[in-house]
């Protein structure tokens, strides 16, 4: 940046110079020729007035002519015939005129002026003027050296020469100091970023100015931080209680079996144990599947087998396949009837749901008690309610019973082979299918689960 900075900082730089050089130059050089116009023309007009006084004696008029003009470090000469009749100063020099100048001034009215090598390196500028006196025409030439000139635009050429580096020196300190400064901020982000691991994802980066870019930056970037911790968060606590209760259901078959094997027993015995190991090798089984189910379901993977079916029908199949276990409980489920419902959506999926809802509805009820369901048309979607007269859930734990593996009463839930994981499994299809699921509970009295699903077409 800084380079960029000075770079394009130098080119203007000296793109300006050039300019201010280029007309100083001129205005210079233009004065100059004007003043030598001006001192030609008063010295030819002087030189005449010398000439009548002297009574034509040239050399005495231009002698004359010099020591009353005051020239500067101008000096001047005159000519007859390509001859220098004066010569303009103490040393005998005389200034040198070319061939072209004499004719230059024969042709024009007023001063010509040409630049000419003489007097040091730098040359002189010189103006040519006929001067017609009587019959006779000579040419009266003035020189001004041009060495003090050249000085002063060398002066000034070298004031550019060190005041460019000298200027783009400064800034690219300054542009430099400024981008560390202004990019301090940015490198103390990546430190403190490329710090954060997953072992401390808890942390977050300093936010000094939340309304300029750097802190919007750092908020956005924090806010991705706790969204990551989230998710890490829940992951563990996801491997934690799997591994959990996966340890259960393991380690009643490995005793079981154990047990079985240390001695030699009847058949009897044999199949009670082999009953216990299948027992808890389905429910693994189920628990691996609900898992898996979940996560197809967490990584989009699970795609809605979308087809229209009639609710109704399924709500029926699904309390006929659960009336065993009401059964055996002694609770009287019941359906209430319903006209024909049809929905679009995952016939399967939404099976599992009300299977679960039913479940878990005759697994927390005690004998003797009531479960019902039913399908409702509402407006531009549909109701399915699971009720029941059981233990209920207690207010503390209504908000978290759709949390994988979470059991509002631990050791109840767990003797009854849940895993915790199926109201989980029942919210989540709710919400494929761009609905929701409610509970509404009184501990001791009931609970009653509410599925809204909308009729619209899914959008999976
Ligand atoms: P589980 O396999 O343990 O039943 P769920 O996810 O299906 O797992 O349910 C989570 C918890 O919610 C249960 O452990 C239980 O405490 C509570 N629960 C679910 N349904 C009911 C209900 N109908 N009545 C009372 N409590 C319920």
């Amino acid at each position: 940046m800084t380079l960029w900075y000075v770079l394009v900082f130098g080119l203007l730089l000296a793109c300006f110079s050039v300019f201010v050089y280029v007309a100083i130059s001129r205005a210079t050089y233009s004065r100059l020729d004007q003043s030598l116009t001006n001192s030609t023309e008063t010295t030819a007009n002087l030189l005449r007035s010398e000439m009548d006084e002297n009574e034509g004696d040239v050399t005495a008029a231009a002698a004359e002519t010099q020591k009353l003009l005051s020239l500067g470090d101008a000096h001047m000469a005159l000519f007859q015939g390509g001859h220098a009749l004066t010569a303009n100063d103490s040393s005998g020099w005389v200034i040198s005129v070319p061939e072209s100048a004499f004719r230059a001034a024969e042709a024009a009215s007023g001063p010509s002026l040409s630049t000419v090598d003489g007097f040091d390196e730098e040359g002189a500028r010189l103006a040519v003027l006929r001067v017609g006196v009587g019959e006779a025409d000579y040419f009266l030439a003035l020189a001004q050296p041009l060495h003090n000139t050249v000085e002063e635009l060398e002066a000034l050429g070298r004031i550019f020469y060190l005041a460019i580096p000298g200027a783009l020196l400064v800034a690219g300190m300054g542009g430099l100091l400024l981008a560390r400064k202004s990019l301090a901020p940015v490198a103390a982000m990546t430190e403190q970023a490329a710090s954060i691991s997953a072992r401390n994802l808890h942390e977050r980066l300093e936010v000094t100015n939340s309304r300029d870019e750097l802190g919007r930056l750092a908020t956005v970037l924090n806010n991705l931080l706790s969204r990551l911790d989230r998710s890490f968060e829940s992951l563990r606590q996801f491997t934690a209680d799997a591994s959990h209760e996966l340890r259960t259901p393991l380690s009643i078959i490995r005793g079981e079996a154990e047990v079985a094997l240390s001695q030699n027993r009847d058949e009897a015995e044999y199949r009670e144990s082999l009953a216990i190991v299948q027992d808890e090798a389905r429910r693994l089984s189920r628990m691996v599947d609900d898992m898996l189910a979940l996560a197809r379901a967490d990584d989009g993977r699970q795609r809605l087998n979308v087809e229209e079916f009639y609710l109704n029908d399924l709500v029926e199949e699904c309390a006929r396949s659960s009336q065993v276990l009401a059964l055996a409980k002694a609770i009287s489920l019941t359906v209430d009837p319903a006209t024909d419902i049809t929905f679009r959506g995952d016939e399967s999926l939404l099976r599992r749901m009300i299977v679960n809802l039913l479940d878990n509805a005759i697994k927390y009820t005690p004998s003797g008690g009531q479960v019902s369901v039913r399908v409702t048309s509402k407006d531009g979607g549909v109701e399915i309610t699971v009720a029941d007269t059981g233990i209920g859930v207690p207010a503390e734990a209504t908000a978290r019973i759709f949390e994988r593996f979470y059991r509002a009463d631990r050791a109840r839930s767990r003797t009854d082979g849940g895993s915790g994981l199926g109201l989980s499994i029942a919210k989540w299809v709710a919400e494929a299918h761009n609905g929701s699921i409610d509970l509404d509970s009184r501990p001791g009295e009931g609970s009653t689960f509410t599925v809204s699903l909308p009729q619209s077409k899914p959008t999976d």
